[in-house]
């Protein structure tokens, strides 16, 4: 989200470092271990290399809750959006600025983060912003910034996932409003959300892509039921949500009617680009190269001939997974939406977490399933049973590929038996 005002006014780099290092000192204790750029103290402290959470609900809740409340602390000095506009809570700062405060955080002990804080933050605030009428922007976009409120994606179906434009959730006007029946499903933190931005049939009579319309809804209406679903590392972070005749008010609406799959392609963007992951390193979720460094030194295997040639490749992929996201973040800054270069980032993201599942494997052998209670070693499982979820979340890295392929690389098209039809009349 591009800044609107001039970031001219905007303090010194070392002025605002200063006071931020204050505030921070203020609100929050030093990490033992030290920063993310620091080698790991083996044995020290929390380890977590988790992708998802493995928590019951009271739990999750806790930790929303807690990563919230940070948020919230840190937006009443802007501190939490360094470069977004002012009108909606930010400080309309340099990147610079936001780079030093996220390497600055990073030695603080803060609370770990969740999914749906950066799909709310990161996917859901910036696609408002740039489709929402003035009011929905009014409403929404600063207060889904500062967490006040969870959003959710409600995109997938049952039969609508890699080809999601085939999605059949109907949305039938009904004079003001919209009446809303139908499925969906993986729709993750839906049970902590408040408001979820849906994509919906409104016209099966045009091709596929053509009658979709979005919209931005409440949770807690009458009709809506979520049900989670529990999953092989543990947690139940998604769920299958049904409409029956929800009723919504066409102030409800994101966008026109019919542009719901710009909507939804604007979001899958905010998704998929990790221009915001500035350093490399998977540092989003659990499985950094420190982490798997200190692993390797810790189980004596840096002088393998086999897995030191592993370690190089990891590290090489880290280096090179940090300077895509730089140039993505390069071109953010200088005002391209995110493209379907993106969909690199994507790959180049989940490439690494299954190299370092990989290579983890190899390191640790049997302490991978064997719990010995030793620090930093049996915790790796979490990390290994979760990695492939991303694989998939976002759109898979066969759709990646295929969006490579056609978009930057400018490859004949999959074949598409059902571009001239009518939704009604196609094969789901
Ligand atoms: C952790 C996680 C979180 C998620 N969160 C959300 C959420 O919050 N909201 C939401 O709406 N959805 C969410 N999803 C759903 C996700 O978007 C879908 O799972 C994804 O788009 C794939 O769809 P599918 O599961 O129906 O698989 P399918 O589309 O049925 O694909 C099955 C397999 O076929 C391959 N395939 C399909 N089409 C092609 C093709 N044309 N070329 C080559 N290979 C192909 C796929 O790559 C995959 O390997 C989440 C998924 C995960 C794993």
């Amino acid at each position: 989200m591009a800044a609107d005002n001039d970031s001219a006014s905007a303090p010194s780099l070392e002025e605002f470092t200063r006071t931020a290092r204050e505030w921070l000192e203020a609100n929050a204790e030093y990490r033992s271990g030290g920063s993310d750029d620091k080698e790991l103290v083996w044995g020290d402290g929390e380890f977590s290399v988790s992708v998802f959470h493995s928590l019951t609900f009271e739990e999750e809740k806790a930790l929303l809750e807690r990563g919230k409340a940070w948020i919230q602390k840190k937006a009443e000095h802007g501190y939490h959006a360094i470069t977004a506009p002012v009108k909606y809570g930010g400080l309309g700062y340099p990147r610079s600025h936001g780079r030093a405060f996220s390497k600055l955080e990073s030695q603080f002990v803060t609370p770990t983060g969740h999914e749906t804080l950066s799909v709310t933050v990161g996917l859901i605030a910036p696609t408002i912003d740039l489709f929402g009428t003035p009011e929905q922007k009014e409403q929404f976009v600063g207060r889904f910034m500062a967490t006040k409120d969870l959003c959710c994606q409600l995109f997938s179906e049952p039969g609508a996932g890699s080809d999601l434009a085939s999605l059949g959730c109907r949305a039938e006007r009904d004079g003001d409003e919209w009446v809303l029946n139908g499925q969906k499903v993986w729709s993750s933190g839906a049970q902590f959300s408040e408001w979820g931005e849906l994509i919906a049939r409104s016209n099966a009579d045009v091709v596929k892509h053509k009658g979709m319309t979005a919209f931005i809804i409440p949770m807690d209406l009458p009709g809506i039921e979520i049900r989670p679903i529990k999953q092989m590392s543990g947690g139940s972070s998604f769920n299958e949500v049904f409409f029956n005749d929800v009723r919504i008010p066409d102030t409800m609406r994101l966008g026109p009617e019919g542009e719901g799959w710009k909507v939804a392609l604007t979001t899958l963007g905010f998704e998929r680009d990790h221009s915001g992951d500035g350093g490399g390193g998977g540092s989003r979720v659990g499985g950094s190269w420190r982490q798997v460094l200190a692993t390797a030194r810790a189980m004596g295997v840096t002088a393998d001939p086999v897995l030191r040639q592993e370690l190089a490749k990891a590290y090489t992929h880290f280096r090179v997974e940090g300077f895509v996201n730089r140039r993505a973040a390069d071109m953010r800054r200088a005002g391209s939406p995110p493209g379907p270069e993106g969909s690199l980032g994507k790959l180049i993201w989940t490439e690494g977490m299954t190299r370092v599942s990989d290579l983890i494997s190899r390191i640790l052998g049997a302490s991978l399933v064997a719990d010995a209670g030793e620090w930093g070693t049996y915790a790796w499982g979490e990390h290994v049973l979760g990695a492939p979820g991303y694989r998939i979340a976002g759109g898979s890295d066969e759709t990646q590929r295929n969006i490579i392929g056609e978009r930057v690389l400018g490859l004949p098209g999959e074949p598409r038996v059902d571009k001239d039809l009518a939704w009604k009349d196609t094969r789901r």
